[in-house]
């Protein structure tokens, strides 16, 4: 079951349309009935990275969530909570992504996951973080079902089921690990920690549209068409991956989550349903990837030649201080315009993350033409 990985085709934002492909999916699996019961309190997990409205594709559509509330309520579960903790201002973010409104109208519980008191959570089996900040809600939830957005990553080159759930960490919790963790290898065992911690029972992924190019804030959205369901983010990660014309190889975090057998082998995975054709999303092009990898292993000290900072742009900065105030480290300060310590600066990106003005890009990526392509019709 475990392996099971339900592909539905899905053109379109129509709630009628998007409730059936995810019963559909859902009944794919199998067994939905022994895990959603009557009685349960069950948390959805979308992705709420930034204040963002649905048509820019940062963040999980609206229409996705509420048709999965409907779901629940036809299988009688009135308990329905809404949790994510954002990157910056969670209340804020909770409004523009449409959730207070589906709140209101099904009745649902919103949960800012940074208002709940944090709990140390402790997993023996963990291998970075053994202890998590994660919120209540968490912990309280019968069932947790993880609702991602596909997307391209610009560090982590992909996001999807594993890396929706970091959002469970608390607030600033969330940067601070970047700044703890120094390094991506660890920073990827530490995403790998979340998901063993938070275990999430189902995975719905809203990839009817997702988001190419300067993701997870600053993309474009571009068609894909399917609703995938799986019980494993793992799987349901290298199909979403593949979908999208990535490597799984590429991708660090899901290679090390198979490593620890949280989720199947590549070629266990079983993919059902309909045939949905691949469409390869753009992303950015890193120059001196390999070169900046090895520095950081083989010469630390000349690591910051090479190391990738945050670029400001002047036309699109709004001079709203906001990267400042979320780096972990205080590598940057606000003159006229946003300026960053290369030295200190540890090249974690939340501060591009988390600007929503799409003035922030890494000065590693090689300017590309713009490609007139019919993808993703
Ligand atoms: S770069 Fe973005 S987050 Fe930073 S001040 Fe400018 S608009 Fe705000
Ligand atoms: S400047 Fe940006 S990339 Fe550098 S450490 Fe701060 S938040 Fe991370």
């Amino acid at each position: 079951m475990n392996n099971i990985v339900a592909k539905v085709e899905c053109r379109s934002y129509d709630l009628h349309k998007v409730e059936r492909s995810i019963e559909l999916a859902l009944k794919q699996i199998g067994n939905i009935d022994k895990v959603l019961k009557k009685g349960k309190k069950v948390l959805l997990k979308p992705n709420l990275v930034s204040p963002l409205p649905p048509e820019k594709a940062a963040t999980t559509h609206p229409v996705v969530i509420e048709a999965v509330i409907r779901l629940l309520k036809d299988m009688g579960i009135e308990d329905i909570w809404i949790g994510d903790s954002g990157v910056h201002g969670t209340p804020k973010i909770f409004s523009i992504c449409g959730m207070n409104d589906l709140a209101e109208r099904y009745g649902c519980k919103i949960c800012d996951f940074d208002n709940y008191y944090t709990d140390e959570i402790f997993e023996e089996s963990n291998k970075y973080m053994k202890r998590l900040p994660l919120s209540k809600y968490i912990t309280e939830a019968d069932v947790i079902i993880n609702i991602p957005k596909i997307k391209i990553h610009h560090a982590e080159v992909y996001t999807g089921a594993i890396k929706n759930m970091y959002g469970s960490i608390v607030g600033k919790n969330k940067m601070q690990i970047h700044a703890k963790t120094q390094t991506k290898d660890n920073f990827q065992h530490v995403l790998v920690d979340v998901l063993n911690s938070t275990k999430p029972d189902i995975c719905i992924m809203d990839g009817i549209e997702g988001m190419e190019g300067n993701g997870p804030a600053n993309g474009k959205p571009i068609k894909t068409n399917m609703i995938l369901a799986s019980y494993n983010a793992v799987a349901m990660d290298i199909v979403g991956a593949k979908q999208i014309g990535i490597d799984i190889k590429e991708v660090g975090y899901i290679v090390k989550a198979i490593k620890r057998g949280l989720g199947p082998r590549i070629k266990d995975v079983k993919e059902i349903g309909d045939y949905i054709p691949v469409i390869v999303y753009d992303r950015p092009a890193i120059a001196l990837k390999i070169l900046g990898r090895v520095a950081q292993r083989l010469m630390p000290v000349f690591y910051y030649l090479f190391k990738p900072v945050p670029k400001f742009d002047p036309v699109n900065c709004t001079k709203c201080g906001i990267c400042q105030e979320i780096c972990p480290i205080d590598a940057i300060k606000m003159n006229t315009l946003p300026t960053v310590d290369k030295k200190l600066c540890i090249s974690c990106f939340c501060c591009q993350e988390a600007c929503f003005s799409d003035a922030i890009e890494r000065s590693d990526v090689k300017k590309k033409r713009e490609k007139s392509h019919g993808r993703g019709a």
